[in-house]
């Protein structure tokens, strides 16, 4: 069925179109749009399609598995489009190392490129849970698909969402939203955990109409197919980090798309050099202020953390449901694997480091929803689910004993996967050491 036909046969859904708030459509799913303009506080969570004390559990707190309306059947919807559409492509894709063009197309007719983008721009409208429970169902089935989805919401949009003008969001937003996919450029050969010593430069043109951006960025996630780039280079290196702005960037600009990286994991997701040879870009497509780059780099990296913590999570959860799954079916001494105590103990212990890691990338999606702060929850996150997913992917791969060594089975794949989780959008150090910095600051240290 497909996800519209889902939404259609969806008694909530029909409930939902009485609201007298007009609907609009996410993954197929339509649901009443929250308003725009209505107060923060009057939404305990931004994506919530209820009223805060509809939400709200009359008897205390909520335990974090509650979901708005929306964010649930979001995940039902997001959970079927993976298993019908994205799993059947998954080993292929690896084995050639390329993102099938059908899955990009398919992400965007589902909605679930443009989460938490206005609907006046062609967007859900949803909020930053939406965003992490869509990551996380995708990973459950591949990490790659995942994380072009996630680099799309959390990093690309996000960043013009949240500092680009109007101007700059109507120009760009709507295609983001229907079908040209975005790049985020930060790191560069010489410039990873030490972001901002990078070396692409930035220069006002003599008419002052443009900037001329020269240099390369290394590492960019879905630089293969993308048409839209988010560049962020330096315009006075004696200002330091305050020299840097972000800018952006169509590929038809000049942007010109080097080395591919043959990779570990994640190998459907592109991982290329993009190079700016004289990149003339509109004075009007600087994001935000001149020398502001810094600032937007590592607010969105924050958020683009808890990303990946989903990611890690749905990849951890994917290997654990696989290899769960063959232990009720092999049989060694006469029964089932899952019946000795032996398995059952290390499956045990990888489940409940799975709930941990969850509730963590949840929490931290809940603290930003709220508006709290959340740095500190946002790298414990990343941090912990990456050693989560790592851990669970290696376990289950021994679960299934020789057949986990082989490709056919598919589970391997998830550790090779998993190992990204501790290198991109910031290092298990740099994640320990913004960790360490924030518990000494609040204790005064
Ligand atoms: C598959 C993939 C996709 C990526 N996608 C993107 C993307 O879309 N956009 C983008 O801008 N970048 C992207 N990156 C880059 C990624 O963010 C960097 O690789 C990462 O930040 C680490 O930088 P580095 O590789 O230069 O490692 P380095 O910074 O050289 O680190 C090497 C080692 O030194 C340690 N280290 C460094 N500094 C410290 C310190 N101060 N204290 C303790 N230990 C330290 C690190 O923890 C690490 O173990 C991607 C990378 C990969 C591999």
């Amino acid at each position: 069925m497909s996800l519209r036909m889902l939404a259609r046969s969806s008694t909530s859904l029909r409930s939902m179109a009485r609201s007298a708030i007009p609907a609009r459509t996410i993954g197929a799913v339509r649901v009443p749009q929250v308003s725009r303009t209505a107060a923060p506080a009057a939404r305990a969570f931004s994506s919530s399609s209820l009223r805060a004390d509809e939400f709200e559990n009359p008897f205390g707190p909520n335990s974090l598995y509650k979901l708005t309306e929306e964010e649930e059947m979001l995940r039902e919807a997001v959970r079927r489009f993976a298993e019908t559409e994205v799993q059947p492509l998954v080993a292929e894709m690896d084995e050639k190392e390329k993102m099938d063009p059908k899955i990009i197309k398919g992400l965007f007719e589902q909605g679930l490129m443009a989460i938490e983008t206005d609907p006046e721009l062609g967007g859900a409208g949803s909020g930053f849970l939406s965003a992490i429970l869509v990551i996380e169902e995708l990973a459950k089935v591949d990490p790659s698909v995942s994380v072009l989805c996630d680099v799309h919401n959390t990093l690309v949009n996000t960043v013009l969402r949240k500092y680009a003008n109007e101007h700059l969001q109507k120009k760009y937003m709507p295609s983001l939203s229907a079908d040209k996919l975005g790049s985020f450029c930060l790191s560069e050969p010489g410039s990873g955990s030490d972001a901002f010593a990078m070396r692409t430069s930035v220069k006002k043109s003599e008419d002052g109409q443009h900037y001329i951006i020269n240099g390369s960025k290394m590492w960019i996630t879905n630089s293969g197919e993308a048409d839209f780039f988010i560049v962020f280079a330096q315009g006075d290196p004696a200002k330091g980090y305050k020299g840097i702005s972000a800018f952006a960037v169509e590929k038809e600009m000049g942007v010109e798309i080097a080395k591919k990286e043959s990779k570990l994991g994640i190998r459907a997701s592109s991982t290329c050099t993009v190079n700016f040879d004289d990149v003339k870009v509109p004075v009007e497509n600087l994001i935000g202020e001149e020398g502001k780059g810094y600032k937007i780099a590592i607010e969105i990296l924050n958020e683009g953390r808890v990303g990946i913590g989903a990611q890690m999570v749905g990849l951890a959860q994917g290997a654990f449901d696989k290899a769960m799954a063959y232990t009720f079916e092999r049989q060694q001494f006469g029964q089932p694997i899952a019946k000795f105590q032996g398995m059952q103990f290390q499956m045990g212990q990888i489940a409940a480091e799975i709930e941990a890691a969850r509730l963590m990338v949840y929490n931290a999606a809940r603290l930003k929803e709220e508006g709290r702060p959340f740095t500190k929850q946002a790298a414990m996150a990343k941090l912990i689910s990456s050693q989560v997913a790592e851990r669970a992917a290696g376990k289950a791969i021994e679960w299934l004993g020789g057949q986990g060594f082989t490709r056919e089975q598919g589970v391997e794949k998830y550790w090779r996967d998993s190992k990204i989780g501790a290198i991109y959008e910031g290092t298990s150090n740099i994640q320990l050491n913004t960790i360490f910095n924030l518990t000494a600051k609040e204790r005064g240290f």
